[in-house]
């Protein structure tokens, strides 16, 4: 039997959390927000999407309120798309995932996690193991690791070689 296009015959919370961000690419896109990529064409060439896929991606994180959509230049119109607090909960949810799978499957490290006040890198779950606290989106450093090797022709890879806050918009320069 095939499976249904949605998960509306479970009645559990993680399959309402797979209807709006359970589908490829999803959590990419949305990491990339939470790294501060907010225009287009840098999603575009970071993760190397189809535009399509792209663009459907963006419109529902759009509608289920995980991005808002800013205007940020109107001639020619040009929007943006910034992480709303929607958004920056499931940062909790990305690390562990993403630590699951350096530890499973890739073990390359491309980045490092740090927190901002005390340097110390994050717990599985983005705890500071030092301080002992849950360490705020904001408050967490990320920095390139031993295993990145960056693509010059994408400059969102080129701006993540210099340590940065989680949040803050990312400056990339379009060569
Ligand atoms: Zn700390």
């Amino acid at each position: 039997m095939a499976l249904g296009k949605d998960y509306a015959t479970q009645e559990c919370s993680l399959a309402s959390a797979l209807e709006v961000v359970g589908e490829r690419w999803t959590l990419l896109v949305i990491r990339d927000a939470l790294y501060g990529v907010r225009r287009y064409n840098d999603f575009l060439v970071h993760l190397g999407i189809p535009r399509a896929v792209l663009s459907a991606r963006l419109k529902t994180l759009t509608e289920e309120g995980i991005l808002e959509k800013r205007r940020y230049q109107d001639s020619p119109p040009r929007d943006e798309y910034v992480v709303t607090e929607l958004g920056i909960e499931l940062w909790p949810a990305l690390r562990a995932l993403a630590v699951w799978g350096r530890e499973h499957f890739t073990e390359s490290r491309l980045r490092y996690f740090r927190h901002v006040d005390c340097g110390t890198e994050l717990g599985s779950y983005g705890e500071c193991p030092a301080c002992g606290t849950v360490v705020p989106a904001a408050d967490v450093l990320l920095t390139p690791g031993p295993g990145l090797d960056p693509d010059p022709a994408d400059p969102v890879s080129r701006a993540l070689l210099k340590p940065k806050r989680l949040l803050e918009p990312l400056e990339t320069d379009h060569v």
